[in-house]
């Protein structure tokens, strides 16, 4: 098993380079993913023979172009068990797709006074969006909490669902706790209310296989680029009889299905929210990412990672002054860690000029920091090309570090 996940390297250029003169250890995957050959190849392979504006054009480009892209958003719909393309939505990435159902599903469905759910442990992306609607339609958000090692309080959502609540949002894996949510239990109980449910897969899709069918959720949202594939693409899964139900995001070309002086009608799913020029040579190269990593097998990919997630977690015990936030059973391939009397970005800084990437701060998730009544982390987070020969780098250069700032 290893082995292969070794030999996987050279398949990604970018970690054969050197960071001041040091080998790239880059521990950076939440933030975002590199990017394997195939992928930077295809976006290369298609602007030098194949790019036009895809489905509006009857020229021998254009007709190549949309059709590549109308199979990449087949294999994207294989991907995540979907039942129709209709329901895949290609958006810029798991943001906009948040931002795409606040606003029109909050158009359809919220009221002054309807409520709405999220969990503490959000990304600020699964966060402001919702604040922003409730503004606009002075609804109400409430916020599901998390206990001490980092684990939603599931029994509290019973609680929280009233007949006011209109829709929850939560994460399927935490970006900055490692946490994987019971996010079965929590559409269970969600729908057995009549109330939908949006999970945003960013720090999921990548490591945990997601059938979206046999999940049953509302709508599932990720972003390309935390999964081998270019930035700037992302996915908006949702259930066709909600989104025959929401009005478009944005009014452009290809949403439309006719225009005159009065009034405007729609195109049908899922052109109806897509308005403008696709960013189709990326989804293009998103759906090479995907076959790439469904060969190597996404449980695979897992065990292989959870296994890396754990022998980083028992080598960080070397440290008594290390607190890992976060310790949840359930963890995604992420640790997130706090010294005793360090701030997290020197330990960013200084472990850089040893070649090691990885991040500090609140990585978009302040109210974990303000629970936790810390200034922010440090995190690293694995993928399948990161290696335990690594982490024993980073565990070498880290007590470097530790020892200069206690100077
Ligand atoms: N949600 C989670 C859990 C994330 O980790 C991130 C990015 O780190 C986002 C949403 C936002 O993703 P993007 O910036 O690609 O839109």
């Amino acid at each position: 098993m290893k082995k292969i996940f070794e030999d996987i390297r050279k398949d990604f250029p970018i970690l054969s380079r050197t960071i001041y003169n040091k080998p790239l250890v880059y521990f950076d995957n939440a933030a975002t993913t590199q990017k394997p050959k195939i992928v930077i190849d295809t976006i290369a392979e298609f602007y030098s023979n194949y790019n036009a504006n895809i489905h509006r054009g009857v020229h021998y480009l254009s007709d190549y172009s949309t059709q590549a892209t109308e199979k990449a958003r087949e294999v994207i719909k294989n991907f995540i068990n979907a039942s129709s393309v209709k329901e895949v939505i290609l958006t810029k990435g798991t943001t906009e797709s948040i931002n795409l159902v606040a606003f029109s599903f909050g158009e359809a469905f919220i009221n002054e006074g309807d409520e709405i759910i999220v969990s503490k442990m959000e990304h600020h992306s699964n966060f402001v969006p919702w604040q922003l609607l409730c503004q606009r339609k002075k609804a109400v958000l409430k916020v599901l909490n998390f206990n001490s090692i980092g684990e939603l309080n599931i029994d509290e959502l019973y609680k929280l669902i009233t007949v006011k609540t209109k829709i929850i949002a939560v994460t399927h894996v935490s970006n900055a706790l490692g946490t994987i949510n019971p996010i079965e239990k929590i559409i269970e109980i969600a729908h057995s209310r009549n109330v939908p449910v949006l999970i945003d897969g960013a720090q999921a899709i990548q490591h945990i296989k997601v059938d979206v069918q046999k999940l049953n959720c509302d709508f599932y949202v990720f972003s390309g680029h935390k999964i081998y594939g270019p930035t700037g693409t992302g996915v908006l899964y949702g259930k066709k009889d909600l989104l025959e139900k929401m009005p478009p995001y944005q009014g452009g070309g290809e949403m439309i299905s006719k225009v005159t002086v009065e009034k405007t009608t729609f195109n049908v799913l899922p052109y109806k929210f897509e308005a403008g020029t696709p960013n189709y040579i990326d989804t293009i190269a998103l759906a090479e990412a995907i076959k790439y990593i469904e060969k190597i097998g996404i449980d695979n990919i897992y065990n292989y990672e959870t296994e890396l997630l754990n022998y980083a977690t028992e080598r960080l015990k070397e440290f008594p002054e290390i607190k890992i936030i976060g310790q949840a059973p359930k963890k995604s391939a992420v640790i997130s860690f706090s010294v005793d009397n360090v701030h997290p970005s020197d330990i960013g800084i200084l472990i850089d000029k040893m070649g090691i990437a990885l991040r500090t701060g609140t990585h978009c998730a302040e109210p974990i920091m303000q629970e936790f009544n810390i200034p922010g982390t440090v995190r690293v987070s694995f993928a399948f090309y990161n290696t335990f020969k690594e982490i024993d780098l980073f565990i070498e250069a880290l007590k470097k570090v530790l020892l200069m700032l206690k100077k």
